[in-house]
């Protein structure tokens, strides 16, 4: 990926994430991480090479069909939560299902479902400014799930957290995890990378590490 003004961001960068994983994509600041998130979220277009959504090339697609692709198959959790301020938990779910072709009526129990996967179901009518930061990234968790996107990429997803926030945002990615979600965590934490199946280590634009190609270690 090379910026205009000629910044390589990433280079020769190849990854395949697949179907029930959790992996943490790692690197210090300025290596390439958010490059490569926004690469894989389809925010941004590479300037070479491919990438595929389940095994659609996303170079194909305009604009319109590729915005509906994220909207259906993507879940974005974000640093600083994202939260709209004037709505409840539960309407800040229930966005994450407005590019999903889910008619209205059914969104309603599908937002309190997910509030009840991350535990805040009884947090359902809050405004955000109501709830503490690890509750707002809880919110934040379940408006990435409610779609049942094929990947969730969390950027940072404890960055504004204190240590135990942060860990119970962790841990809830764990159990999401386990119950079969497929995660990315992009972080410079080399400790929560640590505590996740699989590592992918970004530096200066290259992978350069990938556990998942490595032998038993
Ligand atoms: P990280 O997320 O790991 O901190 P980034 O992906 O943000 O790293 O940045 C990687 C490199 O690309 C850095 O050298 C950064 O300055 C550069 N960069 C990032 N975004 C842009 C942009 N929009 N235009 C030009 N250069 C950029």
């Amino acid at each position: 990926m090379v910026y205009p003004g000629g910044v390589t961001a990433l280079e020769a960068v190849s990854l395949t994430v697949h179907r029930g994983e959790l992996l943490a994509i790692v690197g210090p600041s300025g290596s390439g991480k958010s490059t490569l998130l926004n690469i894989m979220g389809t925010l941004d277009r590479p300037t070479s090479g491919t990438v595929e959504i389940g095994g659609q090339d996303i170079a194909r697609l305009p604009d319109r069909r590729l915005s509906a692709l994220r909207g259906r198959w993507l879940g974005f959790v974000f640093q600083q939560f994202h939260l709209t301020p004037g709505l409840t938990a539960a309407d800040n779910v229930t966005t994450g299902l407005l590019y999903a072709g889910v008619p209205r009526r059914r969104r309603p129990a599908l937002a309190l479902e997910a509030l009840h996967r991350v535990g805040l179901a009884e947090r359902a009518g809050h405004l955000p400014h109501q709830l503490s930061g690890g509750e707002q990234q809880r919110v934040a968790i379940a408006r990435a799930l409610v779609n049942e996107p094929a990947l969730v990429l969390a950027d940072e997803p404890t960055g504004a957290l204190d240590t135990a926030n942060g860990n119970a945002v962790l841990e809830l990615l764990h159990t999401l995890h386990r119950e079969g979600t497929t995660i990315a965590i992009i972080t410079h934490d080399r400790d929560i990378a640590a505590s996740l199946p699989r590592r992918v280590e970004i530096l200066d634009g290259r992978l350069a590490a990938d556990t998942a190609t490595e032998g038993p270690r």
